[in-house]
């Protein structure tokens, strides 16, 4: 057994754990731990090594502010050029030292009397510390949807999330199931390899198209030794991105039916064939799931090796996919683009607060968080692009940076407090919240009748946060003492 004493323990050395370590540094703390499940630092861009995996955000905007990169290949980068990323600020900053790998979170249980918390990590580690940071994320763990004889393919099959480049794709039949964010990356660099694609839809994305290019040496330069230029490029995708916001996901708005009448032109663009683009255009209104940014999927789709499936799948067997009505794709490769399990950001983890209650089971089947930050009875715990805080429109980096800032200062006052002081947030300051929210959503896009991630089963919004970015940094730029109460032992 291998027990270590912290102030704070950060969960998962992602985006969101390095941007809290390096914040940390920055403001002379030290004391602190980063306990990573996986042997290298990353999260989703360590993990999606995909074909064509890249950012639909540009890249002067997905990054942290406070440490900036003028480098940038392209306006978007590819997921190895932002891992890289992410690798050099490890670097940059000596975050390794705080690193533990291997060192997945599956319990923790506060101790109101001790005012703290003990977690009980992978590999024999005991982790006592006062504060605890998830930066887990939502967008981590690969769903498998329940389709009967799933798990009995022959071949090689891989989730986008878990992929495995040793599996040879040239010159075989290939499935991919699912045509979200991470497939519609994926399908246009199979298909130039495999001798046939199927790609079995079951719901099409709206698809926009992305200008992307080089930066020049000379730009790369001129970010680096003109700092205002870079700011100004910075700022400029930001409004680019935030003025989308008002522009197409309030309900009803006469701006959302124009863009879905240019996102219908783009489509008839890309596919010539009245039939092939008549089944990849959505029925539902652009906005409702995440609208996708690609130039190369709608062409792709229209490729002599690549088939569109609209059938629903009725089962996999050992050779393919059985669709219903009996019709069989025999397959040598399953790809399964099928997201995230979203609705259980906790995964495994158990969380016990105070009184020992479970945050799983306070849960419910809604994740939520104040201000998508921290739970009520669970004290000193955080959590970062928590419930309601992510984005279907801009850079949730831009979301996150604000919310380390409000931990931060949270951390100050429950430390000026006294050292086994804790702070709890108030349960109806949690209700009200949440009260403002369902309010907020009523009016929105993602509430017109489709299907997505975004939703629970009962139909509520947990993942998205219904304002603009600017609306929810203002809301939490003051850390405001009066939402929580103060426990002292
Ligand atoms: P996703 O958007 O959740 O897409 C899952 C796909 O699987 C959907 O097309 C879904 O169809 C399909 N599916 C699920 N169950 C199915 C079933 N039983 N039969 C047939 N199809 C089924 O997952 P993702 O593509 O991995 O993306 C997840 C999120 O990751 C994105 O929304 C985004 O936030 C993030 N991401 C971002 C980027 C980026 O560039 N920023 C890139 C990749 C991923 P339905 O639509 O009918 O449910």
């Amino acid at each position: 057994m291998d027990t270590v004493e912290t102030n704070i323990a950060i969960i998962g050395a992602g985006f969101s754990g390095i941007a809290t370590a390096i914040r940390l540094l920055q403001e002379g703390t030290e004391d602190f731990v980063i306990l990573e499940r996986a042997d290298e630092i990353g999260g989703t861009w360590r993990d999606n090594i995909y074909p064509g995996v890249a950012c639909d955000v540009a890249s002067h905007l997905y990054s942290l502010s406070f440490a900036p990169n003028p480098d940038w290949s392209h306006h978007y980068a590819g997921g190895a050029e932002i891992q890289r990323y992410l690798l050099h600020l490890v670097e940059r900053y000596e975050l390794r030292r705080f690193m533990r790998f291997g060192a997945e979170v599956l319990s923790g249980r506060f101790d109101a009397q001790a005012g703290r918390w003990t977690l009980s990590c992978a590999g024999e580690l005991v982790v006592d510390t006062r504060f605890l940071i998830s930066g887990a994320g939502a967008l981590k763990d690969p769903r498998i949807p329940p389709i009967p004889g799933a798990e009995t393919f022959a071949g090689p099959a891989m989730h986008s999330a878990r992929w495995d480049p040793t599996v040879a794709l040239a010159g075989k039949r290939i499935g991919v199931i699912g045509t979200g964010a991470s497939a519609i990356q994926l399908v246009p660099e199979v298909a130039k390899e495999a001798a046939r694609l199927v790609v079995f839809q079951r719901t099409p994305p709206w698809v926009m198209s992305q200008r992307d290019r080089a930066f020049t040496a000379i730009e790369r330069w001129l970010f680096r030794h003109v700092t205002p230029l870079r700011l100004l490029k910075r700022l400029s995708i930001y409004l680019r991105h935030e003025f989308a916001y008002p522009a197409s996901f309030t309900a009803d708005r006469w701006t959302g039916r124009v863009f879905r009448r240019l996102l219908i032109n783009h489509i008839r663009r890309q596919v010539r064939d009245p039939d092939l683009a008549r089944a990849l255009t959505p029925a539902y209104r652009p906005g409702c799931k995440r609208i996708l940014i690609n130039n190369a999927y709608l062409p792709a789709m229209a490729r002599d090796n690549v088939s569109l499936c609209t059938t629903p799948i009725a089962a996999v067997d050992e050779t393919g996919v059985i669709l219903e009505g009996g019709d069989h794709h025999e397959l040598d490769v399953l790809i399964w683009c099928t997201g995230f399990t979203v609705d259980d950001p906790l995964g495994g983890l158990r969380l016990y607060g105070l009184e020992g209650r479970d945050l799983a089971q306070t849960w419910d089947g809604r994740p939520s968080a104040y201000l998508g930050l921290t739970m009520p009875g669970f004290p000193n715990a955080f959590m970062l692009l928590g419930p309601n805080t992510g984005l279907g429109h801009n850079s949730v980096v831009f979301m996150m940076e604000g919310q380390v800032e409000w931990i931060l200062q949270a951390l100050r006052h429950v430390s000026a407090a006294g050292p086994r002081a804790w702070l709890d947030c108030k349960p109806e300051r949690l209700e009200q919240f949440l009260a403002e929210l369902d309010r907020a959503h009523e009016g929105q896009v993602w509430a017109t009748g489709c299907q997505s991630w975004y939703l629970n089963e009962a139909g509520e919004n947990f993942t998205i946060w219904p304002g603009s970015t600017l609306s929810y940094r203002r809301r939490i730029r003051r850390f405001e003492p009066d939402d929580f109460v103060l426990g002292c032992t």
